[in-house]
């Protein structure tokens, strides 16, 4: 373990400026806050976060990153809240001790809900600032190198698995080659414990048969290139199990198969050295074609430069050769870490350097796909994650709601939602969600999804989930109003109709059941003498065409008045044919014929009510609408042409209200009667246009 002056040397080394003081004390609080807690193999805890801030200060990080590593246990496993960090270390240290603190938010996940890729995302989105994530990988390797400690087989197992799939991509995404190495070298000795010992039984039998190999080929490598004159370094090595195995496995060949299981580096002083070195190696051995990669004038996403090429070595074996600079060959092996090391001792203002390497990156990069590759902490920016209470985790596009949410887990739920809380907290339904909330969605007793909802829904399985839903509610409604109007139609046939009549007319007009008729004819799609013809055919012929009414034929006549006295039909209520109908008298003027509900009666409560109802065949009359449209293109059209298939003509039309995404108007219409007005309804509201309407 560190000892505590040996950590502030370490950084003294390459940061004469670090604040000595802070990482004293740092220090000192990691070790007081952990106390007595003991790690698996019997040491005490803190020398977890020491030895984490020591491969934090071999990648030569800044201050504040080998505090946060220190600190980074404090919050999870003692006391120590967030606040008491910021109190003693500064806000930037509390913000990456807390950003390192919520990644571990994952190892507290059921398994079966921890989808690799997922994870990976949640932990890019997560890692706003490098440095998280820098240190969660540090973090990460040192629990890998105490690994076998752990008695429990399963846990080890757990925590390799998840080493391999989700902590080792995560390192080579972001360059750090290094850590991703030596974590897979861990996790598969833990996880293929058997292939693990045959290959390196196999390493260990060739070394023996050939004696050191590959000091020899290396040696030999760097005579063929002094005598060219160039100054270079050469260090070999057998590749590792697990990389041998991952090609035995990839392209199924057997260990003997596998030929190249050496790899040299050639670290030469300058660029152009590079390519001058591999056109000596390619003359003194053969080369294959083909293998031969130049990542140096097309460095690799995450910004990896080097010469790759295989040779074969006296006829038989393959050798793997890079060729790199020193310099690149830093970047290459620690990644971003490494780039932003480099460059914040040359800028004033290091807080931002990597943020700045980063776009320096991404400038430099060739296209859209690249670019998003190199913004790797930018790349999920339009993405949100989110728990269930139980730990789930869900990815939503940016500006989510907890209905989002809701569809996300389950459409059921989605569909009976009626509140939410979020992190705890009762939330309106249209707040937006913020990474890593945890959302509990409260649910109604049945399924009750509100239009409202479109308004503020991002998803398109939350959207297609509510406007099925609320379609289904509405034909549910015109089928009703479909099948009060059909009793009516009934009595108008002349003969009895049962359910041999409703089946038989259901056949000819080619519906799929007694719904479907009922919604027909509530929406209008069926006409009066269409469903009578398909209930006893033949009965309409010698009808009277009148029975269709045509449009703007009005004729009203009222029963109840005195024979001689004239009538209105009231402005407010706009009465028609069908509705209750009470008369207002009115000293020398006509009677004021208004609905039974209308309000303006209050004003006429001393004056003489007539009970009215209309006379038989009163048809024609104006009503009164309000409609609320999607507002897009083609909405009003569509909403116009309903009322051109109703047979009826719009006397007038006025927007009353914008709600985005919705548009009101008020609309006056010439209809015939009451269930010529409830069908205009019905069929308005059975438009994907339209999403309210009503009388006024
Ligand atoms: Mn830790």
């Amino acid at each position: 373990m560190l000892r505590q002056f040996e950590l502030v040397e370490k950084v003294k080394d390459y940061d004469p400026d670090a604040d000595e003081a802070a990482l004293n004390r740092a220090y000192v609080y990691t070790v007081q806050k952990h106390g007595a807690q003991k790690r698996a193999s019997g040491d005490p805890y803190f020398s977890h976060p020491i030895e984490v801030a020591g491969l934090m200060t071999d990648l030569q990080l800044d201050e504040q990153t080998i505090i946060t590593a220190l600190l980074h246990d404090t919050v999870e496993d003692t006391l120590v809240t967030i606040e008491d960090i910021e109190a003693n270390f500064g806000p930037e240290v509390a913000r990456l001790v807390d950003g390192v603190t919520k990644l571990s938010k994952i190892e507290a996940m059921p398994e079966n809900e921890r989808a690799a890729e997922n994870l990976r995302k949640f932990l890019l989105a997560m890692s706003e600032d490098i440095r998280v994530l820098l240190v969660k990988l540090a973090d990460r390797l040192h629990n890998m190198r105490t690994l076998h400690f752990i008695k429990k087989p399963e846990k080890r197992q757990r925590i390799a698995r998840e080493t391999m799939d989700i902590y080792a991509p995560l390192a080579e995404r972001v360059g750090m080659y290094e850590y991703m190495r030596e974590m897979q070298a861990l996790a598969f000795r833990e996880l293929e414990p058997e292939a693990y010992t045959t290959i390196t039984k196999r390493l260990d039998h060739l070394r023996n048969q050939d004696g050191g190999q590959v000091d020899a080929i290396a040696l030999k490598i760097k005579q063929a290139l002094a005598e060219a004159g160039l100054t270079v370094e050469v260090s070999g090595r057998e590749k590792h199990p697990f990389s041998i195995w991952q090609k035995m496995s990839e392209r199924h060949v057997s260990f003997e198969q596998v030929t190249d299981i050496m790899a040299f580096r050639v670290i030469t002083e300058t660029e152009a050295d590079c390519y001058t070195a591999m056109g000596i190696l390619h003359t003194t051995w053969q080369f294959l074609p083909g293998r031969f990669k130049d990542y140096i004038s097309t460095p690799k996403n995450n910004g990896y430069r080097s010469l790759h090429t295989s040779l074969m070595y006296e006829n038989s074996m393959r050798v793997e050769v890079q060729i790199r600079t020193r310099e690149m060959h830093q970047r290459n092996e620690f990644g971003l870490a490494a780039h932003w090391a480099y460059k914040q001792h040359d800028e004033a203002d290091g807080q931002v350097g990597w943020l700045r390497d980063l776009i320096e990156i991404v400038d430099a990069s060739h296209d859209a796909e690249e670019l998003l590759e190199h913004t790797r902490l930018a790349i999920y920016q339009d993405r949100i994650f989110a728990f269930t209470p139980k730990g789930a985790l869900f990815q939503l596009p940016k500006g989510s709601t907890s209905v989002d949410f809701a569809f996300a887990v389950h459409t059921d739920l989605g569909l009976s939602t009626v509140g939410a809380k979020i992190n705890g907290r009762h939330m309106p339904l249209r707040t937006p969600l913020n990474n890593g909330d945890v959302v509990e969605i409260i649910k109604g007793a049945a399924p009750e999804p509100q239009l409202s909802w479109l308004g503020f829904v991002v998803t398109g399985k939350a959207r297609a989930a509510i406007r099925r839903a609320v379609r289904l509610k509405e034909r549910a409604e015109v089928a009703q109003i479909g099948s009060k109007l059909f009793d009516e139609i009934a009595t108008q046939v002349p003969a009895r109709i049962g359910k041999k009549a409703i089946r038989g007319a259901i056949d000819r007009l080619g519906l799929d059941g007694a719904e479907d008729l009922m919604h027909a004819i509530g929406s209008a799609k069926l006409s009066d003498r269409e469903v009578m013809e398909a209930l006893v055919p033949g009965c309409t012929a010698d009808m009277d065409e009148d029975a269709q009414w045509p449009a703007r034929d009005r004729a009203i006549s009222i029963k109840g008045l005195t024979p001689g006295v004239g009538f209105e039909l009231a402005q407010c209520c706009h009465p028609v044919p069908g509705d209750r109908i009470v008369g207002l008298r009115r000293k020398g003027e006509t009677v004021l014929v208004h609905t039974i509900d209308c309000l303006e009666l209050i004003n006429g409560v001393d004056t003489d009510w007539l009970d009215l109802s209309w006379g038989k065949r009163s048809h024609g009359a104006v009503g009164r609408l309000s409609v609320t449209i999607y507002d897009r293109p083609g909405t009003l059209a569509e909403m116009a042409g309903v009322f051109a298939q109703n047979k009826t003509n719009v006397t007038s039309l006025s927007q009353s209200e914008f709600d985005d995404p919705f548009v009101t108007y008020e609309i006056e219409a010439q209809v015939q009667d009451l269930s010529h007005l409830a069908r205009i309804l019905s069929a308005l509201r059975a438009s994907d246009a339209v999403a309210q309407a009503e009388r006024l």
